[in-house]
């Protein structure tokens, strides 16, 4: 595993485990833990109304939370190093993959000259000005993207097939 793999992973992990998500569980007689949805525990303490507090705040969802403004480039704190170029890009990917919402400002800080989607504003591979999820078959209901090159008139290949009698003269 590469070092950016283990980055991709730990933003992913990061990101896919937030305090919301925290459960509060019992593993011994004066020991409760709280736990994130991936299972690992976060912390143990002697009562349960100490872990159910430290669940929604406190130092552990700080943690979280400063990672988090890290992650994003809002971060205050002068000891956060500045992320690379690469990691970046590792973050807007794996925000995407995710579709979270601060996505496209991931996408913008990561990719500073590309262009963006006009809808959906996440970064553009082609020169068309919507993405290929937002730039969807005209036909009411029908989702398939428009990328696949087999369509015409705004209607996937599927929908235009059908439409095939109303272009015949
Ligand atoms: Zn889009
Ligand atoms: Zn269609």
């Amino acid at each position: 595993m590469t070092v950016s793999d283990r980055f991709a992973d730990s933003v992913r992990y990061h990101f896919s485990n937030p305090p919301q998500d925290w459960t509060v569980r019992k593993l011994d007689t004066r020991r409760w833990a709280i736990v994130n949805s991936a299972d690992d525990v976060i912390s143990t303490h002697p009562t349960r109304t100490a872990a159910e507090q430290n669940r929604t705040a406190g130092p552990y969802v700080r943690i979280w939370t400063d990672r988090t403004a890290w992650y994003l480039g809002t971060s205050t704190d002068p000891r956060c190093r500045a992320l690379t170029p690469e990691e970046l890009r590792i973050i807007a990917t794996v925000l995407i993959d995710l579709d979270h919402p601060d996505a496209p400002a991931a996408c913008h800080r990561a990719w500073p000259d590309a262009e963006f989607c006009d809808l959906c504003d996440l970064p553009l591979r082609g020169p068309d000005r919507l993405c290929p999820r937002c730039d969807h078959c005209s036909t009411d209901g029908c989702t398939n993207p428009l990328d696949d090159g087999e369509g015409f008139d705004g209607y996937c290949g599927d929908c235009a097939d059908r439409r095939d009698h109303l272009y015949t003269t």
